[in-house]
């Protein structure tokens, strides 16, 4: 049930939902430019880090240009580079295989997303962990959040609670969830012998795979070459 306005210490100017990439990104770039925010930033996560995550687990160009921007050094988090990627979607794919650098980090979620919380910590973020959003409402001048544990008031409220989190799900009442299912496989850098034989990619340690790549190789059928034969 939604209360009336919270006691001065639950009334926030920012609060984030979600510490995952999202989350934490958005409260180090505000405390990176308006540094007088920094302590006036909340954010709420229902997980602990290190929390499990489903994610291949591949750094882009992009990615990794975003955290040096925000003066952080990703090579600190365990990681192996690979050197190309190929993506597909319904037999169209797409290489990526630059000449003088990896393509892709691949890193662990898990390990990723809590040294991006610590970074934020060491920044003077406050991170709340154990601590499930369960409503947002807006009102004139303030939201109004409510958790499992308490209610809280902000001026700013940000959603990075994930795509079927309850901030979308209250912005898209009507909209469905969407689902997908993914089978995730941590290999090792050098696969042991005898082993099912994935072609290049488990040169990659940590690289997750999307199934329905992998039933196609398991099968022996491909909608792209590069997959046939290799199982
Ligand atoms: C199978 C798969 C593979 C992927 N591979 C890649 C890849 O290789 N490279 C890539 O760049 N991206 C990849 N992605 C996408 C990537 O995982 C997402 O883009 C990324 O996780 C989004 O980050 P986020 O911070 O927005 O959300 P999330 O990482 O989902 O974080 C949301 C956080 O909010 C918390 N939370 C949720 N609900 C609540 C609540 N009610 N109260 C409090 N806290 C809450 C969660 O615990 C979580 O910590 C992949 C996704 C999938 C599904």
């Amino acid at each position: 049930m939604t209360t009336g306005l919270p006691n001065a210490n639950r009334q926030k100017s920012i609060l984030i939902l979600g510490a995952g990439p999202s989350g934490l990104s958005t409260a180090l770039r505000l405390a990176q430019i308006a540094p007088h925010l920094t302590d006036r930033i909340l954010i709420l996560e229902k997980a602990h880090h290190p929390r499990p995550k489903l994610c291949a687990g591949g750094l882009t160009a992009d990615a990794e240009a975003i955290l040096q921007r925000l003066g952080l050094d990703v090579s600190e988090v365990p990681h192996v580079d690979a050197s190309a990627a190929h993506l597909d979607f319904a037999g169209k794919g797409l290489t990526i295989s630059p000449p003088n650098t990896h393509a892709l980090r691949i890193i662990r979620r898990n390990e990723f997303d809590a040294w991006l919380a610590m970074k934020a910590r060491d920044k003077g973020i406050e991170i709340r962990e154990g601590v499930t959003v369960k409503n947002v409402v807006s009102r004139n001048d303030f939201v109004i959040v409510e958790t499992d544990a308490e209610t809280f008031a902000a001026q700013i409220v940000v959603g990075a609670d994930g795509s079927n989190g309850i901030t979308r799900r209250r912005i898209l009442p009507n909209d469905s969830i969407h689902t997908a299912r993914v089978l995730e496989v941590l290999a090792p850098s050098q696969p042991p012998p005898n082993s099912l034989n994935l072609g290049e990619v488990p040169k990659a340690e940590g690289v997750g795979f999307d199934i329905i790549p992998l039933c196609l190789k398991m099968n022996n059928k491909s909608l792209n070459p590069r997959y046939a034969n290799s199982a």
